[in-house]
């Protein structure tokens, strides 16, 4: 039997800025069509782990494989909102068809093939009928729907989602979760999501990865919820945030 390479293969890790560790003996691995929560508390080096996966940062030690067909700018981020990206002058359109710009190459117009790619993205996540407007005169969870798209357009493999529904309200935290699920039912998009919310990790991921000063937690969402680390912040958080 062949043995079929993981997407990401992460071995003995250990990230950190200028010489010091955050993290240390991280192991674990994605294959297509997982659904990844990586939950830990502030500070617990997520964002580090996101830029390492993203090839934005090297490991101190240790080795992070890509395989299965998926390379770093194959990946199609969703960064944390910021202000300024709340605020952003530009149309939904532009904004989408901008997430083509790596898996086509760079061009100084967008050609068919990005157009229609983001045309495509635009129609399975319901936001057609938004193309000309202004990206930040949309609501909260139209405006996530719109950065999701774009990050479709850059990737047929894997999103790595950043807090995807921080400040939402309830309805739009809940369609965005239903979105995510259907993008890894029906498309089999790997999901790696960072997330604060504990509840919706364990109602929707197949794995999740804890990252804490050690034992650190990979495994099933199965395991997790067996394991010493999974039931004790379960119940330190009633099931929901991590602060
Ligand atoms: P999380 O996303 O889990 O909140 P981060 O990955 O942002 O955690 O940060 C992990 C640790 O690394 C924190 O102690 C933070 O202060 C430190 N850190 C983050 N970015 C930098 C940086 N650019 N330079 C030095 N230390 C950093």
């Amino acid at each position: 039997m062949v043995n079929k390479m993981a997407q990401i293969l992460c071995r003995d890790v250990a990230l950190g800025y200028e010489g010091k560790a955050v993290i240390q003996h991280l192991n674990f691995e994605v294959n297509q069509g997982d659904y990844l929560c990586i939950v830990g508390e502030n500070g617990s080096g997520k964002s580090t782990l996101m830029k390492a996966l993203l090839k934005l940062k090297a490991p101190m030690s240790g080795e992070i494989r890509m395989g299965d067909g998926l390379e770093a700018d194959g990946i199609g981020y969703l960064p944390q909102q910021t202000v300024v990206q709340k605020d952003f002058p530009a149309s939904v359109q532009e904004i989408v068809r901008s997430g083509c710009l790596g898996r086509f190459g760079w061009r100084p117009f967008y050609g068919r093939k990005e157009k229609e790619a983001a045309a495509e993205q635009m129609e399975k996540l319901g936001i057609t009928r938004l193309a000309g407007r202004c990206y930040r005169e949309l609501s909260g969870g139209q405006q996530q729907r719109v950065l999701l798209a774009r990050a479709m357009c850059a990737t047929r493999y894997m999103l790595l989602l950043d807090e995807p529904v921080a400040g939402l309200d309830p309805v739009a935290v809940q369609e965005m979760y239903e979105l995510l699920e259907e993008l890894n039912r029906k498309e089999k998009i790997t999901i790696i999501m960072v997330s604060h919310d504990l509840h919706a990790a364990v109602a929707y991921a197949d794995h999740i990865l804890h990252i804490s000063e050690e034992p650190l937690f990979f495994g099933t969402k199965e395991d997790y919820l067996k394991s010493g680390i999974g039931k004790a912040y379960l119940s330190a958080t009633g099931g929901g945030r991590i602060v």
